[in-house]
């Protein structure tokens, strides 16, 4: 007989990086383009997804997170910085087993890149983390993100 556990999980990085739209892409299987921002916060708001606007209200929302998904952007190396803070408070702030993978979101857009892989994944590895490269536009990567943080969840 299967049994259900609930995890609590946040989102935290830049805006626009794209948390509301990985979310999206794994709980809908969808992508909006031209998706507006009022549906956005909407969304955002029910998904526990933070960025830099609500960073004040961070901890309450991290606050017995059992894994948190911490996202830039390829294309924008300063989301990458903000992206390392956030996964410095969580380390130093949040409950200390917590799971934390780096999303290096909209690959896609490998022309723009400006964040190398290699960089955030030895990043990552310093720091313990779960990195994979998404795309909530193309899909690549989202389930894979998702369902790797599931396994590392304590079934107990
Ligand atoms: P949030 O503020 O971090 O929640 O970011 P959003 O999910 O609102 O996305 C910000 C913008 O980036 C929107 O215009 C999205 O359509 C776009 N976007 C999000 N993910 C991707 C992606 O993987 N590839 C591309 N090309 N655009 C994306």
């Amino acid at each position: 007989q299967g049994k259900t556990y609930q995890f609590k999980l946040v989102l935290l990085g830049e805006s626009a990086v794209g948390k509301s739209s990985l979310v999206m892409r794994f709980v809908k299987d969808h992508f909006d383009e031209y998706r507006e921002s009022t549906i956005g916060a909407a969304f955002l708001a029910q998904t526990i997804s933070l960025d830099d606007n609500t960073t004040s209200l961070a901890p309450m929302y991290y606050r017995n997170a059992n894994c948190a998904v911490v996202v830039y952007d390829i294309t924008q190396t300063s989301s990458l910085d903000k992206a390392k803070a956030w996964v410095n408070e969580l380390q130093r702030q949040a409950d200390p087993n917590i799971v934390i993978a780096l999303a290096g979101n909209k690959c896609d857009l490998e022309a723009r890149r400006a964040v190398e892989t290699k960089t955030a994944q030895e990043y990552a590895d310093e720091a313990g983390l779960l990195f994979f490269e998404t795309s909530a536009k193309t899909a690549d990567n989202v389930s894979q993100l998702f369902n790797a943080i599931a396994k590392r969840m304590p079934l107990d």
